[in-house]
């Protein structure tokens, strides 16, 4: 007969083994039968797995910064529907495979939102990846050049959720527009994307440097999808603003931050 420490190492319940212990006089203090006691040790070990499972994946995620919900002032964003938002976050949309996409000047919360969307599904218990689409393509030229394509495509469709951040910024050229749209056809109906772009879905022929391409990737894109067109005011500059740093009220559909930052007020400070 195996010894209990053993047998806890061979069916790998570190967290029980851990708590052991504690877990026993528990039980016995709260004169448990049989199996009350057994369901309370195995819940030791799961709500410990389940921790370390978050942990695990939210390493994975590669999240550039911790962005959450809770954390978003829907006050300072009027513009956007909360129910929306909260319909997301019942993550509906992951278990279907359809797709996100925020829209909106930069500072609005594009990346914020798909942030806290990414943490929501990774606490949920799916695998979630976040990458720029400079990363992206970066990534897939690398592995088109050293015939790995195929792989890293599959790799790619793993995640239930891929964010993919900042559409626009970059214009593509025709083989990075092509290498898109074979990701966006892998995933398509299977897994979800979320997309964050500066950009009006009237001008990604211009972004993706080819109308027709672009059309293919906003058709599968677009097919099972939300979109959040956020049309407020940068969330940094109103910090800025508030510092003091600087002057009126500006409007929203500001082309760059970069450039709205340089047309306003000499900076007091730097
Ligand atoms: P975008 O991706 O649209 O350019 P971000 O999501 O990066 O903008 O937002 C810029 C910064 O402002 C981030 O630090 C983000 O957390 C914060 N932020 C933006 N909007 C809000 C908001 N409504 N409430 C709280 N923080 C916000
Ligand atoms: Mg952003």
């Amino acid at each position: 007969m195996m010894e209990l420490a053993t047998l806890l190492d061979k069916l790998k319940m570190e967290a029980l083994s851990d708590q052991l212990d504690t877990v026993c006089e528990q039980a016995a203090k709260k004169d448990l039968d049989y199996r009350a006691f057994l369901a309370e040790a195995l819940r030791a070990e799961w709500q410990s797995r389940r921790v370390r499972g978050t942990e695990t994946r939210m390493r994975q995620a590669r999240f550039p910064a911790v962005h959450t919900l809770e954390a978003f002032d829907f006050n300072f964003q009027p513009g956007i529907e909360r129910k929306v938002i909260r319909e997301l976050a019942g993550l509906a949309f992951v278990e279907r495979g359809e797709n996100v996409v925020f829209l909106g000047p930069p500072g609005v919360g594009k990346t914020h939102l798909a942030i806290a969307l990414g943490i929501k599904a990774v606490e949920a218990g799916h695998r979630v990846m976040f990458l720029t689409l400079d990363e992206l393509l970066t990534r897939l030229r690398k592995a088109s050049a050293e015939q790995r394509l195929e792989r890293v495509l599959q790799q790619l469709t793993y995640p239930k959720v891929l964010i993919l951040d900042e559409l626009g910024y970059l214009p593509m050229n025709r083989t990075e527009a092509s290498l898109f749209f074979r990701l966006v056809t892998r995933r398509y109906e299977k897994a979800s994307l979320i997309l964050t772009s500066n950009k009006g879905f009237a001008d990604w022929g211009e972004v993706l440097g080819d109308s027709v391409m672009a059309t293919a990737i906003l058709d599968r894109l677009l097919h099972h999808a939300t979109t959040v067109n956020i049309k407020g005011e940068s969330y940094r500059l109103k910090e800025k603003r508030k510092a003091g740093l600087l002057g009126k009220a500006r409007t929203t559909s500001e082309p760059e931050e970069e450039t709205a930052t340089e047309t306003t007020e000499p900076d007091p400070i730097h």
